[in-house]
């Protein structure tokens, strides 16, 4: 095969994956929306399908072929074309060590589990789950010892997310972050607390898209949907949908991940479209990618400034008064208080609720530990860290969708985002002045917008995430910005703190 002819192959292959996956995800989105619930079973099916299309087209011989024809002449690829071969070639290797079938068939498993837990977790059902889960475990534990590994299969499953955030690096990370987190939660006073309103789903929309487009969400570009559990989906340029889900009871619920899904969203549309079909249009990792949602639900969205501007709006397109100051409303929405539900905890014990996670995945890849004994180790787990315990399975161990959808190694991601979050806070202010100050006005909010644009969003996957820690931070992930930042807000929020 000659060059031209290799290139031609590889970017010819590289957008109809592109379109695949652009097809797959507005699927996705249907299924875990709008869609008929009788059209479950089918719809697993097409999902598999076209799932397994696109794992044959990415692993066919001839897109090996022509990717090996480039790995000869790499010097002659731009840099951007180069980063496409590295990515492409990883994700080749990864998947070429799966057998077909067996690829369709953790698809179609992982499509069914994803539907049944909706059902399960809403009539607090895990005997139910439980088998398919076990299912989606047994194929992970299958996948690790194909893809392999040095120390343990976690690492395996991680090493999706980000190969250079395995154990090794994760582990004493996490132990500064416990330590800290202990530090101050045992500081922690008197929580300032809220009156009890009711804001209809309606009242709830018109709150959410307010709050986007605050944030420089383009609407034009994207919706906001309900679903069970709020998720954002990147269909392709133009086309970048965010979700959440409406308790009448607990509006602020709606709001945070509102605000959480508009971050992702807002890294998505923010991509250069020039990445469209060559691969490389999404984050750079997961974790960068929850750097930027917990950016804009925590920094951001609960931080003072945020809500002297727009508390009054707030509780006027609620039809209802949450909160009339925002001094109180700023101490009661940052209130540290171990709870239960991982998207509902506070700023601090949030990472908790990721290390319990991340400490039950280390048991179930590494230590075999099965679905049936998952329950208790959840309990144990939340008594040892938080102090408390679940009394249902819906706010235990079924209140997450990850795993039903094989993700495990994923949740590290959401902890490492809120620490690189912190460090790209730091950033910000350390050029810009106090980010308090630039919240305050719709000109400061277009510069931070177009900050996190030009330094992290814009360049998909063109850098890895070590690149973009190093260049917008100077660091790579390190703990210590998080909690000073903790320190610094905890003290606003708790007289004496
Ligand atoms: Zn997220």
């Amino acid at each position: 095969m000659t060059f031209d002819n290799a290139k031609e192959s590889f970017l010819t292959t590289l957008r109809r994956a592109g379109g695949l996956a652009s097809a797959l995800g507005l699927l996705y989105w249907d299924m875990m929306t709008i869609m008929p619930k009788k059209g479950a079973a089918a719809r697993a099916n097409v999902v598999g399908a076209m799932d397994t299309e696109m794992f044959r087209l990415t692993t066919s011989d001839a897109f090996g072929a022509a990717m090996d024809t480039l790995s000869e002449k790499r010097d002659q690829l731009s840099s951007r074309e180069g980063r496409m071969l590295e990515l492409a070639w990883r994700e080749y290797e990864r998947n070429k060590k799966i057998p077909t079938e067996e690829y369709e068939a953790f698809s179609v498993a992982t499509a069914q589990a994803s539907h049944l837990w909706v059902g399960a977790k809403q009539n607090n059902n895990y005997s139910a789950f439980a088998p398919h889960l076990q299912k989606i475990i047994d194929f992970s534990r299958r996948f690790a010892d194909y893809w392999g590994y040095d120390d343990k299969p976690y690492d395996a499953m991680l090493d999706r997310f980000d190969p250079a955030l395995l154990t090794a690096q994760i582990d004493p990370i996490f132990a500064q972050l416990l330590s800290g987190t202990r530090a101050l939660l045992s500081r922690a006073g008197d929580n300032a607390s809220l009156p009890a309103v009711t804001v209809s789903p309606d009242r709830q929309q018109a709150v959410g898209e307010y709050l986007l487009r605050v944030m420089g969400y383009d609407m034009d570009a994207g919706n906001l949907y309900t679903t069970e559990h709020p998720f954002t989906c990147g269909i392709h340029a133009g086309d970048v949908r965010v979700t959440t889900k409406y308790h009448p009871t607990m509006p602020l619920s709606s709001i945070f991940s509102v605000l959480h899904e508009g971050g992702h969203g807002l890294y998505d549309q923010n991509i250069s479209e020039e990445l469209d079909g060559t691969g490389l249009r999404d984050g750079a990792s997961m974790g960068i990618h929850e750097s930027q949602s917990r950016f804009w639900e925590n920094i951001v969205g609960r931080s003072q400034a945020f809500w002297q501007v727009h508390l009054d709006k707030v509780n006027e397109l609620s039809g209802a008064v949450m909160c009339d100051n925002a001094d109180t409303f700023f101490r009661a929405i940052n209130a540290v208080t171990p709870s239960l539900i991982r998207i509902e905890a506070d700023e601090l014990t949030y990472n908790l609720h990721i290390i319990i996670r991340y400490e039950m995945e280390k048991a179930i890849m590494n230590d075999g530990v099965n679905s049936g004994q998952l329950p208790e180790l959840w309990a144990s787990k939340y008594e040892e860290y938080l102090g408390i315990c679940p009394k249902t399975y819906t706010e235990g161990i079924l209140q997450d969708s990850h795993w039903s959808g094989g993700s495990f190694g994923y949740f590290p991601s959401y902890t490492i985002g809120n620490l690189c979050a912190a460090q790209f806070a730091d950033a910000f202010e350390r050029e810009n002045g106090l980010l308090s100050k630039h919240i305050q006005t719709p000109e400061g909010m277009a510069l931070l917008v177009d900050w996190q644009k030009r330094n992290i969003h814009r360049y998909g996957m063109e850098e890895t995430p070590r690149q973009i820690m190093e260049r917008v931070c100077g660091e790579d992930v390190n703990p210590a910005f998080f909690l000073r930042y903790m320190e610094n807000k905890l003290a606003d929020v708790y007289p004496g703190f």
